[in-house]
């Protein structure tokens, strides 16, 4: 494949690129670097040589991505830019649905400015668990056909780009240049690239897992659970958490095995809800640390429970995760950030 990475330079885009670059594709990341890093872009240049390359663009530039995929011939997309904290969103949802959904629809004209529409034949979407919202009584685990009822303006945008994406590829296929599509819903991504070179570093850092490893680092005095009062076990939402490797096997296996003219969805999640409590008893045993930890109020937009049902990306992608025990994942996020206590910036 020859592909185009859109937030190449993110933590889960930089993983995508390694994966596929390791797999012997082409691969251009583009991204505007407002929250990837350089630092990585670097890395892979240097491991990978000229069958990587880094274009600094947004995702929202036309001509950057046009001319992306001419001069390089690319035939895949993997749609990873995006802007992604739920409690941001909900304070600034224009913003999200600017980045999230406009620059996605010019992205998609971008694609039909290039070699006549024909090139891109492929279209891998990051979607999210968030375009479910709250999942009705008997809904959890989620399996795809859980109603989407959205409960941020991150969650609506990733919804409606969904939308426009199906309609995108119905276009495309009465035009005869039908694509393959997938829209992987992802549920909580978590950890680092096994080998130790990629890792995971936001700025702001809102992730649990980030987060409960600077305050286990001592890089912060105290952090914060969001909601002890909900109605689960422990008081605490509950989540899936994937580990970034084998969300990116889910990718390539989409790519594999979609063909043109098809539209799928699926959810990426391995199963099984961890509280945010249980993460962080994980964190404890993993780093050996212990710190401090304030029971805060709700973060606005959050959902209560949210857990996969893999039935349908384990029949059709034969896909399954290699981690499934919370310590192994949490230790793979542990040992980069001790290696790179200043993430990317200070490496
Ligand atoms: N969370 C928390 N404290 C933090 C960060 C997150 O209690 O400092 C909670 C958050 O409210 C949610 C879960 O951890 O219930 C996962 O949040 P995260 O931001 O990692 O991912 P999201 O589910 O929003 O995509």
């Amino acid at each position: 494949m020859r592909v185009l990475v859109t937030g190449g330079a993110g933590y889960i885009g930089s993983h995508a690129c390694q994966r596929l670059l390791r797999d012997g594709h082409h691969v251009v990341a583009v991204d505007s670097l407002f929250r990837g890093h350089r630092a990585p872009m670097g890395l892979l240049g240097a491991e990978f040589g000229d069958r990587f390359a880094f274009v600094h663009a947004d995702v929202g530039d036309r001509a950057s991505i046009t001319g992306a995929i001419d001069a390089h011939d690319l035939d895949t997309v993997m749609h990873f830019g995006a802007i992604a904290y739920v409690g941001e969103s909900v304070d600034d949802p224009l913003w999200y649905y600017r980045n999230n959904v406009s620059a996605g629809i010019a992205m998609l004209e971008a694609i039909d400015a290039s070699r006549d529409g024909r090139g891109v034949d492929r279209v891998i979407f990051s979607s999210s668990c968030a375009t479910y919202g709250d999942p009705p009584e008997g809904m959890i685990p989620v399996p795809e056909t859980c109603p989407q009822r959205p409960t941020s303006p991150y969650g609506f945008s990733k919804l409606h780009f969904e939308h426009i994406l199906l309609d995108y590829a119905n276009k495309r296929r009465s035009d005869g240049k039908p694509i393959a599509l997938a829209m992987l819903r992802y549920f909580n991504v978590a950890g680092s690239d096994r080998g130790g070179v990629l890792g995971e570093d936001h700025t702001p850092e809102t992730h649990l897992v980030p987060v409960a490893m600077q305050a286990a680092q001592g890089r912060r005095a105290s952090m914060s659970i969001f909601g002890t009062d909900y109605p689960t076990e422990d008081g605490t939402c509950v989540r899936d958490y994937v580990h970034v490797e084998d969300l990116i096997e889910a990718h390539v296996r989409a790519a594999d095995r979609i063909g043109p003219g098809v539209s799928e969805a699926y959810n990426v999640g391995i199963g099984a809800g961890y509280s945010v409590r249980q993460i962080l008893d994980s964190v404890r045993r993993v780093s050996g640390t212990d710190f401090e930890v304030i029971e805060a109020g709700r973060r606005a937009g959050d959902a209560i429970a949210l857990y996969n049902d893999p039935t349908k990306i384990k029949r059709e992608l034969g896909w399954s995760p290699e981690i499934t025990e919370i310590d192994e994942l949490v230790s793979t996020a542990w040992d980069w950030f001790q290696a790179n206590p200043d993430g990317y910036a200070k490496g």
